[in-house]
């Protein structure tokens, strides 16, 4: 079972791709892929073409992924612009395909449009996923998506909270979390969930920067907080990419030391299809958790 990987002490990693738009992206991809497994991840997934531009490639890289590498994969689905039939063809074609678990999700509203609208013959919330998963497709297991910082559209983190239990009610196995960069909202978030009931492991999803631009435009899309210092240091060197890069992976590294060291149960990272940062932080945390087991400081 999926949660079996989040055993106390074991601390899985999984690593989140991106589907490139081109055979040669896939092949430049897969060379990624080969370092990253190098860090022996307990999962890898791939995501759901946002707007539907790309999502024939998800369950073609994940095929890839297993086939080549051997570790189990998960396939991102959301149920934007699908009728439930387009969701259960998908599903079994995963199964078809050797697909381990599914990360089950809404999705947001297509490039252009600002709220979502539910395909007539589809599904309306991510919980209704999960249902006809475990209803129809039960030999897959089911992350969900979580909100530190409140789903942007939620009118608050109570009722944002009420619809992830939902989700977990419904058979979600695992949360992964948004990206974040104060581990403070992710620490009161799991403390409201525990208190909600929630007793699945809560994985905290870990963003390497690695452009101020880029950074700005996800973070004020999902709502993500970005703390002061850290964008005034981006911004000491505005064009610098090498610059971004350095300080988005010495910040991160922080935050997973300090997650570890507030017991968390594992760590996804959203690698946007590069190895080189995220191996450079899980270095980090090894030294970091060496030296927590010999007792020096850290
Ligand atoms: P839901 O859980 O359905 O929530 C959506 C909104 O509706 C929330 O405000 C919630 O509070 C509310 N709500 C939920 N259930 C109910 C209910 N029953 N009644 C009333 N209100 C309800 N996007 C992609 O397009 N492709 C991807 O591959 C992808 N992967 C992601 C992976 C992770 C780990 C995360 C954190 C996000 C990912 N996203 C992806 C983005 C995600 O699709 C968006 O954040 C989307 O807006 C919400 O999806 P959800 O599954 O959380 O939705």
């Amino acid at each position: 079972m999926l949660s079996d990987f989040y055993k106390p002490g074991a601390l899985p990693i999984s690593f989140e791709l991106f589907p490139p738009k081109t055979d040669k992206g896939v092949r430049s991809l897969m060379l990624q892929v080969e370092q990253l497994v190098k860090h022996k991840p307990a999962f890898i997934t791939c995501t759901y073409g946002a707007g539907g531009s790309t999502r024939g490639r998800t369950l073609e890289i994940v095929e890839k992924v297993k086939t080549m590498f051997q570790v189990p994969v998960a396939a991102h689905l959301t149920v934007v612009g699908s009728s439930v039939a387009d969701l259960r063809s998908f599903l079994a074609e995963a199964e078809r395909r050797g697909v381990d678990y599914i990360v089950a999700l809404r999705g947001d509203p297509p490039q252009g449009e600002t709220t979502f609208k539910p395909n007539p013959k589809g599904l309306r919330y991510a919980n209704e996923l999960v249902e006809l998963i475990n209803d129809e497709f039960s030999e897959l297991g089911v992350l969900v998506a979580g909100y530190p910082e409140k789903h942007v559209e939620a009118p608050s983190a109570e009722v944002d909270l009420e619809n992830l239990k939902r989700k977990v009610d419904a058979g979600a196995q695992v949360i992964v979390s948004q990206l974040f960069f104060r581990n403070s909202d992710f620490y009161s978030w799991r403390e409201r969930c525990e208190k909600a009931g929630i007793t699945v492991p809560i994985v905290p999803g870990i963003f390497p920067i690695n452009s101020l631009a880029q950074i700005s435009k996800i973070a004020k899309m999902c709502g993500a907080g970005i703390p002061k210092q850290l964008f005034d240091k981006l911004s000491e060197k505005p064009d610098d990419a090498q610059w971004h890069k350095q300080v988005g992976t010495a910040y991160a590294s922080q935050q997973v030391n300090d997650l570890l060291d507030n017991g968390v149960p594992g760590f996804h990272f959203y690698v946007l299809n590069q190895a080189e940062a995220t191996g450079k932080i899980l270095t980090a945390l090894k030294g970091h958790q060496a030296k927590k087991k010999s007792g020096s400081p850290a």
